[in-house]
């Protein structure tokens, strides 16, 4: 495919996304009442429970808990396995070792205990390996999976890894493989970097619960702060009782913040991320023809809004970051350095000049310093400003 074909594949995704959200917007009758801030329990806080509904009609799901009271994606992701699972209850990831953060919740292979982590509540773990090309063992998967798993997890997205992302299918066979050898078994998928990139959700393909973060895809660029979690009402409502308190659940939470900038957000965001798509597609395109290894392909279909660039050394990532920076809207001046970042085993280097701290729907680019030195880029609110940093960080790669 050209450049030109991926490009418009892309907005006819958007496009049809752009539609589902409306659509929503319309059946939750979202008006200007629901742009209010609420204070103390908040009980009946209307832009709440509206949130709620339209995340949960856009995933096709029960139910929804969209709260800016999660403190970042990790949050929501760990409040659903620490709100659903038990102790002796097992977990079992399908797609390898799991994104940073989440290890550091498992608390299994980490270089330290982890306080508070599942294994420090009882609960067990297992990992599947994923097979040489990056893809799931489904024969694996049907040796392991029996009446003992409690819950999968499926990471859509490729994290800190070479792997390709999980199209929307894939998560369809997969769900399908694991409810054939124990019906009761929940799939999970961390859903993060995925939303929007296809015209389909994991719910609808077969999940029983996702969960993300607001300052990636689904935010638009504009929500503050925040994250997400869709599935099964049963199982979302096990999840407020983690967020909040036992009987509390879903029903307290003030909305502090205008809400305007979630429901807007998620009203852009099917095009903006298909901006952050295009911004990736040019990257791949340039590096490629560097001679780096990108992955995805330039012409390749994409199932997350990441980039993946092999650059083989720690100068090179350095020198990457600190000239996506440079080329930052917001704190240019600043030069990103490696450091211990909470949740990382590894040093990570960040470059993020974002108007919302760290918001990776915004263009930024990140890495941990391990082999095989890859850096990842994600995001971009507008190709326009991708297209300008892209070209620089390619610049002061190259001049090494
Ligand atoms: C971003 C991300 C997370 C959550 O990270 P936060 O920075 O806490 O939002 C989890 N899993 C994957 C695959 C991610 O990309």
């Amino acid at each position: 495919m050209t450049q030109e074909e991926i490009f418009h594949a892309i907005d006819e995704v958007s496009e049809f996304n752009t539609q589902k959200v409306l659509q929503a917007m319309q059946e939750v009758r979202l008006s200007d009442a629901h742009f209010k801030t609420t204070s103390g329990y908040a009980y009946d806080d209307l832009a709440r429970q509206t949130l709620d509904k339209l995340f949960a009609k856009i995933f096709k799901a029960e139910d929804a808990l969209v709260r800016t009271q999660f403190v970042s994606g990790t949050h929501a992701l760990a409040t659903v396995l620490l709100g659903i699972l038990r102790p002796n209850d097992k977990l079992i990831s399908i797609t390898g070792t799991p994104y940073d953060t989440m290890q550091t919740i498992i608390g299994y292979d980490v270089k330290q205990p982890v306080r508070g982590s599942l294994k420090d509540f009882g609960i067990l773990y297992e990992e599947l390996d994923l097979k040489r090309d990056g893809t799931v063992d489904f024969d694996l998967l049907e040796k392991t999976i029996d009446e003992t798993a409690t819950m999968v997890l499926i990471q859509r997205s490729r994290g800190y890894c070479l792997r390709p992302a999980l199209s929307c299918k894939d998560i369809q066979k997969i769900c399908a493989a694991v409810k054939q050898k124990n019906s009761n078994c929940i799939c999970f998928v961390d859903n993060c970097y995925g939303e929007f990139v296809e015209t389909v959700e994991p719910i609808e393909m077969g999940a029983d619960i996702c969960a993300g973060s607001l300052i990636k895809n689904i935010g638009g660029g504009l929500a503050e702060s925040g994250g997400y979690i869709v599935g099964k009402k049963n199982l979302v409502e096990l999840c407020s009782y983690r967020l909040t308190a036992p009987s509390l659940g879903s029903e307290l939470g003030a909305t502090l913040a205008n809400p305007r900038t979630l429901f807007q957000g998620v009203f852009l965001a099917p095009h903006v991320t298909a901006q952050a798509l295009k911004s990736a597609c040019f990257a791949a395109k340039i590096f490629s023809d560097l001679g780096y290894p990108v992955f995805p392909k330039p012409d390749e279909i994409r199932h997350d809004i990441i980039q993946a660039i092999e650059l083989g050394s720690a100068k090179k990532v350095c020198a990457f970051c600190q000239a996506i920076q440079k080329w930052s809207p917001v704190d240019s001046f600043a030069t990103p350095e490696p450091w211990d970042m909470p949740g990382y085993d590894d040093q990570i280097i960040m470059a993020a000049g974002t108007f919302i701290q760290g918001a990776s729907i915004e263009l930024s680019a990140d890495a941990p310093m391990r082999e095989p030195f890859a850096v990842y880029l994600q995001g971009g609110v507008t190709l326009e400003h991708a297209k300008i940093a892209i070209k620089k960080a390619a610049q002061a790669v190259q001049s090494l």
